[in-house]
């Protein structure tokens, strides 16, 4: 090939923006089983979820419409930065030498730095819509909280952000941004809630988690009408928001000439930039049109997918949110702090969980050093830093390609390179200077937080 004329980024025009947002619900052969009621155990009706959410979101979870407009004022702050670029990884795979043909999707162009504007801008917006006058949420690695931070900012909304402990103190960046953008941080836990207060008495340096953090922001919002709550990944809602990465994907592929990816490939937290990417590809795979392997990619400490227990259990440690039926390690879970922040929750998605329970998907797990090593080799070559979160679709991507090596063929392979890593260096650091280890998975641990799972008769 002439290396002086082949193509590194497909783009699309503004006027080629996707103008909806895909629900997979309606598609799939079996619907997901509803969330439920803690109390009465029966599925959570609206008025359930009224207290955290505005009406259009609620709707939004529930719906079996199969797209929905994106309002124009929400398009109108997308076309910032998106369509966003996909770029073909020549320089990576000629590093591994390999025939795959890597495609990755770059939602580090963002203003916050990551996919979660996508559904950061549209949950500020219709909670404006609302009349609501304040946002509560918790951030893990702080990428959450910036971006709401940013979209309160655009829709004039006040925001209050929980950040995980070991997070507000490894990532002082993080919190200033959050900040800078008007948002107020908290380190969780905190003093300022029932919640909060009780793991503060068990342990008063307790580093936090992404279950403690929502229990505190649930606790705020819930009793004031004029505060309400935003969650940056798990529910419906939000992966729905994420798909207009895949479909510019599906368009930028064509684009490429390349008619369907072998292999798409994501990392998952709650689950949100794996099901943006890989729902419309999955649509296809359904409608006969492609065949992608779909594989999500966890971290080796937190391996919701891979370990969990299938069942109901709470979104939050202190048990306040409805029941939904997921991929668990149980609430009380509290992972090794390792570096990749965002993958540190104790469920998956129950969307993500149930199509995993259908066989339409795959899910394994990597430690964390395997993963800092081919962020490196990516960083290298293809000269963006990744967060830490997204070098675990990037350790993936590289087994992938080397077993391309082996078989000779051509894989087309589809990842999402779901944030930048400029404010995740002490992480790096870390991993450079020897200081990084694989903790071996606590089994205990795992034990104890899959007992602390609710039992729930019948379902
Ligand atoms: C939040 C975050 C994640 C994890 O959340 P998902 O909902 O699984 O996408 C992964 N990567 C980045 C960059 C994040 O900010």
């Amino acid at each position: 090939m002439d290396e002086s004329v082949r193509q590194h980024k497909i783009l699309l025009d503004e006027s080629e923006m996707p103008t909806a947002w895909y629900n997979i619900v309606p598609d799939l052969p079996e619907p997901p089983p509803p969330a439920l009621h803690p109390g009465t155990l029966e599925p959570a009706g609206p008025e359930d979820f009224a207290p955290l959410f505005p009406m259009d979101l609620i709707l939004q979870e529930v719906s079996q419409e199969r797209y929905i407009d994106i309002p124009g004022a929400v398009l109108d702050v997308y076309r910032q930065w998106r369509p966003s670029p996909l770029f073909r990884a020549h320089r990576l795979e000629q590093a591994l030498d390999t025939p795959a043909h890597i495609y990755y999707k770059y939602e580090g162009v963002s203003p916050a730095g990551s996919h979660k504007p996508n559904t950061a801008v549209p949950q500020a917006y219709y909670n404006k819509l609302a009349g609501v006058k304040k946002l509560t949420t918790e951030t893990g690695a702080g990428q959450w909280g910036t971006a709401l931070a940013f979209a309160c900012a655009l829709f004039d909304l006040e925001c209050e952000v929980w950040q995980v402990g070991a997070s507000y103190d490894q990532k002082p960046y993080r919190r200033l941004m959050i900040e800078a953008f008007g948002g107020v941080v908290h380190r969780s836990p905190s003093e300022l809630t029932a919640a909060g207060r009780s793991y503060l008495a068990q342990n008063p340096n307790h580093p936090g988690s992404l279950g403690i953090a929502i229990s505190e922001a649930v606790e705020v919002a819930a009793p004031d009408p004029e505060i309400r709550y935003a969650l940056g990944s798990v529910l419906n809602h939000v992966l729905m928001h994420q798909t207009i990465i895949g479909e510019e994907a599906l368009l930028q592929l064509d684009k490429a000439g390349e008619r369907s990816p072998d292999l798409i490939v994501g990392c998952t937290g709650g689950g949100s930039n794996f099901a943006g990417l890989a729902f419309p590809f999955l649509r296809e795979k359904l409608a006969g049109n492609m065949s992608p392997t779909i594989r999500a990619v966890e971290p080796a400490s937190c391996p919701s997918l891979t370990r969990g227990t299938y069942a109901y259990d709470f979104g939050d440690s202190a048990g306040m949110t409805p029941l939904m039926k997921m991929h668990t390690l149980g609430h009380d879970f509290v992972p090794d702090p390792i570096h990749a922040g965002g993958l540190r929750y104790h469920g998956m998605s129950p969307l993500i969980s149930h199509i995993y329970e259908l066989g339409l998907m795959e899910a394994i797990s990597v430690p964390q050093s395997e993963c800092f090593a081919a962020g490196l080799q990516f960083a290298r070559t293809e000269g963006i830093v990744p967060a830490p979160e997204p070098t675990h679709a990037l350790a993936a991507t590289v087994q992938e390609a080397l077993r391309a090596k082996e078989t000779g063929e051509e894989t087309v392979i589809l990842t999402a390179l779901c944030g930048h890593g400029h404010f995740d260096l002490a992480s790096y650091d870390a991993y450079l200077n020897g200081r990084m280890v694989d903790e071996a998975f606590d089994e205990d641990r795992l034990a104890e937080g899959l007992s602390t799972i609710p039992a729930v008769p019948g379902r």
